[in-house]
């Protein structure tokens, strides 16, 4: 059998592969990518959703990193207006913690290196009269309002993956990479899915396997990778703490931060923390201690306590960042690092370590360099201004689309309608086409999941289980019950939907 030849082949699916793959198959490449699960399935599902400039590293100077990131937050809200929203956070003063004159210190280069444009400035809230100091405790009589964008992740890589797929990628789930070696002119490469190994061959070979990135190096390659540095974050999420769209920015006394953010309409996300991780990725969760940290942290700025009680859900993921010898977990840097190897002379290796959510496309362009040296460059960079999948409208066009979507089809109501707008943006008049009832729509799975979304999902973004819908493709697996999660699992694995 003849083995496909791509240029580029590509292992992860998480936000950094599939962001690569889009560029590179946009540039005029052959592309291929294969995630071993579902796509977002790793870190790139857990994390704290923002796409911020990192205010925290500028006490480690990592000023290339913020610079960059703060740049990336107008590029990225522009290409998906419909996942990606602009949020205000609130940095209550701590008369125990950083001084108000390094805040502000801090607050002014946020303001002024990222290229802010859109974005609202840093102002200073007085908690005795704003309505963000309600839900605190009353010694927080000021605090410092800034502006960063929080990201719908999961649906984030995903866009990447569509797009990349739409300008010719082929992009693999459930598929391993298990063999790669190098061969005469290239790489020739193993990818298992449903049991059989399919051998393809590429001539250059992108590692963006997050956590897993040395094991790759390892079982794939049978070289000794030991680069990334696994640290460890969880987040709860809890009934509502305040009745406001702005996020909350607290200090702990052991000199980290965390978030308490606004989440899906009625719950608060509180997290991280910052754990070295030396398990498995694959079994990261939660731990009592995590638990309590991040319950005591948040209940010395709110009145009302945050309780174990409390808690709906909980999540953690393993930050692959690379290892520079930091001390501490929360000092390990968080920018990206490429290694690019070609064995003397052989066919070119490009490992990537590190990065955030929000350098993904920058990320991908600086691979990009690396693709150009090795083997050849093609079309120049493209991916900034250009919108994902959905967000072809503008950023403060969201109102209307969702008007638009309810007025068609306004047997869905309101709420329905902002959920399908919220999730996938001009896209959801592709899911609703042809349907004038509700009956139009389907089996309904459970709170507002009908057959026409999940079909959807299966024909153009991989959804294969209840979990790929309920717990990346939507959140709606905090809606469902155990019963309605499995009913719909059952129902998916009985359908043969192709993915076009
Ligand atoms: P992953 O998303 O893990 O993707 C790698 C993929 O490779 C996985 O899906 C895995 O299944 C697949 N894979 C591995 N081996 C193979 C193989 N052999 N064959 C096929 N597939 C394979 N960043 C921000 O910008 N903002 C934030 O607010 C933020 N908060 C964070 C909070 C936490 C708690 C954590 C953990 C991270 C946070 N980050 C944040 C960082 C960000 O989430 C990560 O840097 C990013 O998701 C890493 O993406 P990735 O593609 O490298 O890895």
């Amino acid at each position: 059998m003849i083995e496909t030849f791509y240029d580029i082949f590509i292992v992860g699916g998480g936000i950094n592969g599939c962001g690569i793959a889009r560029d590179a198959v946009g540039r005029g490449y052959s592309v291929a990518l294969a995630e071993m699960n579902d796509l977002a399935s790793g870190t790139s599902s857990w994390s704290t959703k923002l796409i911020h400039g990192g205010l925290r590293y500028l006490e480690h100077y990592e000023f290339r990193l913020v610079r960059e990131a703060l740049m990336e937050r107008e590029v990225l809200w522009a290409a998906a207006p419909h996942i990606i929203q602009p949020m205000r956070f609130v940095l209550p003063h701590h008369a125990g913690m950083r001084p108000a004159w390094l805040l502000r210190l801090g607050l002014f280069l946020y303001d002024h290196i990222g290229g802010r444009k859109k974005l609202p400035a840093t102002k200073v809230l007085d908690l005795r009269t704003d309505a963000a100091g309600e839900p605190l405790k009353p010694q927080f009589a000021k605090a410092f309002e800034y502006s960063d964008c929080w990201v719908n992740d999961a649906r984030l890589v995903v866009l990447n993956a569509r797009d990349a797929a739409d300008r010719g990628a082929r992009i693999m789930t459930h598929a391993k990479v298990v063999s790669a070696r190098r061969i005469s002119g290239g790489w020739q490469i193993g990818v298992e899915k449903d049991g059989q190994i399919e051998m393809v061959r590429a001539r250059l070979l992108v590692n963006a396997a997050g956590p897993w990135v040395d094991a790759f190096i390892n079982q794939a390659l049978g070289e000794n990778g030991k680069k990334v540095r696994l640290v460890q974050g969880s987040h709860i999420v809890v009934r509502k703490k305040f009745n406001h769209e702005r996020a909350y920015f607290f200090q702990n006394d052991d000199g980290r931060i965390f978030f308490a953010i606004p989440y899906e309409g009625d719950l608060t996300l509180i997290g991280t923390t910052d754990h070295d991780w030396t398990g498995d990725p694959a079994k990261v969760a939660i731990s009592d201690e995590e638990i309590d940290y991040l319950c005591a942290g948040a209940s010395e700025y709110f009145r009302e306590p945050v309780q174990k009680l409390d808690i709906v859900w909980t999540y953690s993921g393993v930050r692959p960042l690379y290892d520079d010898g930091a001390s501490k977990a929360q000092e390990a840097t968080r920018d990206y690092v490429l290694k690019t190897e070609t064995a003397g002379g052989g066919a070119p290796l490009i490992n990537i370590f590190g990065g955030k959510i929000t350098t993904y496309r920058r990320l991908a362009e600086s691979v990009l360099v690396e693709i150009a040296k090795t083997i050849g460059a093609k079309a120049k960079p493209w991916t900034a201004g250009v919108a994902l999948p959905g967000g072809d409208f503008a950023v403060d066009g969201f109102d209307q689309l969702a008007g638009e979507i309810l007025f068609q089809w306004p047997f869905l109501g309101a709420a329905h309608a902002t959920r399908l707008a919220r999730l996938y943006g001009t896209k959801a008049k592709e899911i609703l086409a042809g349907t004038k009832d509700a009956a139009g729509l389907g089996m309904l799975f459970g709170a507002d999941l009908y057959e026409a979304e999940v079909r959807w999902l299966m024909r153009r973004e991989w959804a294969q289980s209840a979990d790929d819908v309920l717990w990346r493709r939507t959140k709606l697996g905090l809606r469902l019950s155990v019963e309605q999660a499995a009913t719909l699992d059952a129902w998916m694995k009985a359908q043969t939907v192709p993915v076009s």
